[in-house]
């Protein structure tokens, strides 16, 4: 496969993890699961670490309309606050996202009196028919935008929020050119993605994710931006307990950086096979010590880093039970598994239970608080590296 930014030939294979479903291909009783290979490499020229073969975009399409995803938000008021001291930038600036993952955001600005955003809406602006679309159509269809079509409408933004949806986009550097045509030329476009450095290195195996087609790091990400024409005002990495977020504010710019190659630094990674194959075993040595002293084995949540998970280390033989209070997902397998997705209710008639924590940290603090509650005997670890609970 050719890179997905240069388009050039010179990706280096990292690891081929194997053939698994779309994470959130859910699925009924004798439904088979459709597989794709997942692996990443690293692009020789742009250094960035990426899917070495992509899931095809239809295939990302959620079967339910009910598939949603939450970024962490901690951090939301301080960027409004950067924001909002920018340069040239008042209350009748028009601040504006591209995605429901910006109304959170929005909805901030609009609290301190700034009166002009917009979002772009999924029907009107982008032709999205289909309620089940989400990120995988919506970068599409800005990668292909019909600018006239969305400046009829709306004012082109001083400020255009883009909140986890680069690392998603098939086409990346179209994605980011429609991008500066929603923009004003002293405007400001605002990059936020997650941070892959830590990932990489520990070998945090959640961090996987067939929809995120870049791994950025703090200058993979810079060294994007720059080639694309945009200069970069300002950076931030805002710290979280699990995985951390790079935000970059930038602003459109003439300036050739001709030179960004040299000074780019190859990413560490510390994928591998050898090591997988060791994670994997002491993984699942310490899973079958507690299934020796009958411990009933529980998956608690079954978000994509979860379904990750358990797909590269091969763990669902050794799981008895599937646990996520969705109650849209009750009763449906577990996808490349047979395994049913209970209620966590079925918990309480158990003795003892090791419950391995699918999810991220804010769920993690509900789901001990409440499970500590009925005093069994517990035993909690995470598929986190980060956390306390963690294998490793
Ligand atoms: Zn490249």
């Amino acid at each position: 496969m050719n890179c997905i930014i240069c388009k050039k030939k010179k990706i280096k294979k990292i690891i081929n993890f194997g053939n698994f479903p779309v994470s959130h291909k859910f699925k009924k009783k004798n439904q088979k699961d459709k597989k794709y290979s997942l692996q990443i490499g690293i692009c020789k020229e742009c250094k960035l670490i990426q899917l070495s073969k992509l899931f095809p975009v239809n295939e990302l399409k959620p079967k339910y309309d009910w598939i949603n995803y939450n970024e962490p938000e901690e951090h939301l008021n301080k960027l409004v606050k950067k924001i909002s001291t920018l340069k040239n930038i008042n209350k009748n600036s028009i601040i504006a996202g591209v995605s429901y993952k910006e109304i959170s955001l929005i909805n901030r600005f609009k609290k301190i009196g700034f009166v002009n955003n917009w979002i772009l809406d999924m029907k009107k602006d982008l032709n999205i028919k289909d309620k089940k679309s989400n990120l995988e159509t919506i970068q599409d269809k800005i990668s292909n935008i019909n600018i006239k079509k969305i400046t009829n409408r709306k004012k082109k933004a001083d400020v255009l929020i883009v909140r986890h949806i680069l690392e998603h986009s098939y086409n990346t550097v179209n994605f980011i050119k429609s991008l500066k045509k929603l923009i004003n030329n002293n405007g400001y476009l605002i990059f936020e993605v997650p941070d892959c450095k830590d990932p990489l290195i520990t070998r945090d195996y959640p961090a996987i994710w067939e929809e995120h087609l870049m791994y950025f790091t703090q200058n993979t990400l810079k060294a994007l931006l720059e080639k694309q024409g945009l200069k970069i005002i300002y950076f931030e990495k805002y710290k979280y307990p699990y995985e951390d977020v790079l935000i970059f504010i930038t602003k459109i710019s003439d300036y050739k950086y001709l030179n960004y190659k040299k000074n780019l630094l190859l990413p560490k990674v510390n994928f591998n096979l050898t090591s997988l194959k060791k994670d994997r075993n002491f993984i699942r040595n310490k899973i079958k010590i507690y299934r020796e002293k009958k411990y009933t084995i529980c998956l608690f949540g079954t978000g994509h880093a979860a379904c990750t998970y358990l797909n590269i280390l091969k763990l669902h033989d050794l799981i008895d039970l599937v646990v996520d209070d969705d109650n849209n997902k009750k009763n449906l397998l577990l996808p490349n598994s047979n395994l049913k997705i209970n209620n966590s209710s079925n918990l309480k008639n158990l003795e003892k239970i090791l419950v391995i924590l699918g999810v991220n940290s804010e769920s993690e603090k509900k789901i001990i608080n409440k499970l500590n509650i009925i005093k069994k005997k517990i035993k909690f670890y995470s598929i986190y590296n980060r956390s306390k609970f963690s294998f490793k």
